[in-house]
């Protein structure tokens, strides 16, 4: 068997506050497969986001290990565990977070910065994941110039820049129309089409419908884990 993109054993995490340490998330085991296309469901407050802040070592665990393609991050110093993360995924945020000062073309060379690479190997990757998520011709505009929808296929652009084996999105279409999501949508079925493992939060299950496998999350613990043609 191949090995897993992501092994989570025990993974726990607790924010401090005012009124004591709050358990968002709760012993969760999980597996995913090189390939796979999960849709990590759940209503509001059940920990979705802390666990995807979590996969994309965004934050750190309270409890338990987190394997990423086979190494143990909790065992990791920053600097490795940056270029770990660097190396191997992308993070989709719902709201887009482009810098608006920068054109298309340099928000989606960011990552390339982090990892040193020159000007014109940036530029050139830029432009082939913009022309990617068809957006070339706007390359040179600002964020605020272009629709909603494109500005999310900006982001996903950036997040494959490094070419990564994962990509991780926390509710990408929670800000668009049903068919700017769709688009969105058709967009991340073809990514997974070429061997890129993808796991997306959504709180629709027509969005999650997409997906291969639907993983659902409750009071910070996951209580059902069904291949889509399995849900009802
Ligand atoms: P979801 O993404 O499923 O809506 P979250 O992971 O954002 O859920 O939040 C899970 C729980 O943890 C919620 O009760 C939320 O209020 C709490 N929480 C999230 N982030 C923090 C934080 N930084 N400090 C304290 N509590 C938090
Ligand atoms: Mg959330």
């Amino acid at each position: 068997m191949t090995e897993p993109v992501i092994r989570v054993v025990g993974l726990g995490k607790s924010y401090e506050t005012a009124a004591g340490l709050f358990p968002a998330l709760r012993g969760v085991n999980l597996e995913i497969r090189p390939g796979e296309y999960i849709a990590i469901m759940g209503p509001s407050g059940s920990g979705k986001s802390t666990f995807m802040n979590l996969l994309g070592c965004l934050d750190t665990p309270t409890i338990g290990d987190y394997f990423l393609t086979g190494s143990n991050v909790a065992h990791m110093d920053k600097d490795a565990l940056a270029i770990l993360r660097n190396r191997t995924l992308g993070f989709v945020f719902q709201g887009f977070n482009l810098l608006p000062r920068m054109s298309l073309q340099d928000n989606v060379a960011l990552p390339l910065v982090y990892a040193g690479a020159d000007k014109e190997t940036r530029r050139a990757a830029a432009r082939e994941m913009l022309d990617k998520v068809g957006l070339g011709k706007y390359a040179e505009s600002l964020p605020s110039r272009i629709s909603g929808g494109q500005q999310q296929r900006v982001a996903i652009a950036r997040a494959l820049v490094n070419r990564p084996r994962l990509i991780l999105a926390d509710e990408p279409t929670g800000n668009l129309d049903s068919h700017t999501s769709e688009e969105i949508m058709r967009l991340f079925g073809e990514l997974n089409a070429e061997g890129i493992t993808v796991v997306l939060v959504t709180h629709e299950q027509d969005v999650a419908a997409h997906a291969k496998r639907q993983v659902k999350f409750l009071d910070g613990e996951i209580v059902s884990d069904h291949l889509t043609a399995e849900v009802a």
